[in-house]
């Protein structure tokens, strides 16, 4: 019998994978000498199976060392980053990247773009126009050293494998395994070289986790791998339920981040960047706990500081951002059939709306809209009168504004008394 072969019975049977066994399967998947249904049914074997921690650790390392990783001492300070499990309208990177290096912190970001439902930083940042994510490593530390911050598009070098095998886990229903799930998000963090980091682990319609526990469980398994490679990790989780502040769509999220950032708007975003800013400003060199690091973060907020970050940012990275300036699509409006209070607004809607509308992609190669997206005008919890607006579509043609309404007229749900009110950080654990 061949190793292949051995390999996946090994795992069929529910043994452990051991190191060797875990790096002959995905060295096998990088250099070709694995075939895509041997990669498929060892995958679908794990699915079953499950990982035990030990294994998601060897998977971890065996992605790592498919690729490249970067060294990022010669920054000689701590470089913070942020990984949010994804979700509808959450452009908190675009607040709190700036704002993190406001404070005197350094944020480096090897981000991603969207696919399906949820947004993606790339896309939004790209909506800027000019604005360069393809930086060279060089470029990359250098523009580190000189603002504390930097988000580029993730190194085809960087972690080969996973990408091969998320592309396999993609159409063979093998995503949904925590253990494979820990091992792709932590060898990406691991092998882009950051200090620390804080996972956003939405939790929701919206988003990939549905259930705390679920979430927990899976931030428990980061963590973990966090420490076997030395890194601090804090797990922060937040509600999906609904999307993250109002607006969803690229440019139109930069558009809120702004005004998050000018302290125009003290909503949901604020409060999920406030919470992210103290978690990873504590895990810095600037000798401060979470709630002094929350503290700095309003004030380089309230200072205008944050802000201008943002827009040496942009600048440095070749955007030419101004405030209100882009090309506005033609809009539809979705208004209230009746009167009450708005009970629930399903994100996972809202984000297939979005997405109808030209903001999102389904296939990777696709090329997304940057003026495409839904405003919601009423949040969870505000009264309505019947006709009131509700939301406001954008996209370029006839066709896509139909079927972005369309799905957007499920979305809302009105009810007579006012919903009681979710937090939208519901927890938080650190290493
Ligand atoms: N995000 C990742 O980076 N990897 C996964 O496997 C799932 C979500």
């Amino acid at each position: 019998m061949d190793i292949v072969n051995d390999i996946i019975a090994w795992k069929r049977d529910g043994h452990e994978l051991d190191e060797e066994r875990m790096s002959a399967f995905v060295n096998g998947v990088v250099d070709g000498s694995l075939a895509s249904y041997q990669a498929s049914a060892l995958l679908m074997a794990i699915v079953l199976r499950g990982l035990s921690a030990d294994e998601t650790v060897s998977m971890a390392r065996a992605l790592v060392a498919s690729g490249k990783t970067l060294d990022l001492s010669v920054i000689h300070r701590p470089v913070l980053d942020k990984h949010s499990s994804g979700g509808v309208g959450d452009k908190v990177t675009l607040v709190l990247a700036p704002l993190v290096a406001a404070c005197g912190a350094v944020f480096g970001k090897m981000s991603g773009r969207g696919l399906g439902h949820t947004g993606g930083t790339l896309d939004k940042l790209e909506s800027i126009p000019g604005f360069n994510v393809r930086l060279s490593q060089g470029d990359f530390l250098r523009q580190l050293e000189r603002i504390g911050v930097a988000v580029v598009s993730q190194s085809e070098r960087v972690v080969p494998a996973d990408r091969l095998l998320y592309a396999l886990r993609d159409v063979t229903a093998t995503v949904e395994n925590e253990g494979l799930i820990a091992a792709s998000i932590m060898a990406k963090k691991v092998a882009s070289g950051t200090a620390a980091v804080v996972l956003d682990l939405k939790v929701g319609r919206g988003a990939f986790m549905t259930d705390l526990r679920q979430a927990e469980s899976l931030g428990a398994l980061c963590r973990l791998v966090g420490a076997a490679f030395g890194r601090q990790v804090t797990c922060v989780y937040t509600a999906m339920e609904a999307p993250l502040g109002r607006a969803v769509g690229n440019r139109l999220e930069v558009e809120e981040a702004w005004q998050v950032l000018t302290g125009d708007d003290d909503g949901d975003v604020r409060e999920v960047a406030l919470t992210l800013a103290g978690a990873l400003l504590s895990l810095s060199d600037l000798g401060v706990d979470e709630a002094r690091g929350r503290v700095l973060a309003e004030e380089a907020l309230a200072d205008g500081r944050a802000a201008a970050h943002f827009e040496r940012w942009c600048f440095v990275q070749g955007g030419r951002w101004t405030p209100g300036q882009f090309h506005r699509l033609a809009a539809v409006e979705v208004t209230a059939p009746r009167g009450g209070y708005v009970a629930g607004i399903d994100a996972l809607a809202v984000g297939r709306a979005a997405q109808l509308a030209g903001a999102g992609r389904q296939k990777v190669e696709e090329e997304v809209d940057p003026a495409a997206g839904v405003v919601l005008a009423r949040k969870v919890g505000e009264a309505v009168a019947a006709g009131d607006l509700l939301c406001t579509v954008y996209a370029r043609h006839s066709a896509r504004r139909a079927s972005a309404e369309a799905a957007l007229k499920e979305a809302f749900s009105i009810a007579d008394e006012a919903p009681a009110m979710q937090p939208v950080v519901l927890g938080r654990e650190r290493r």
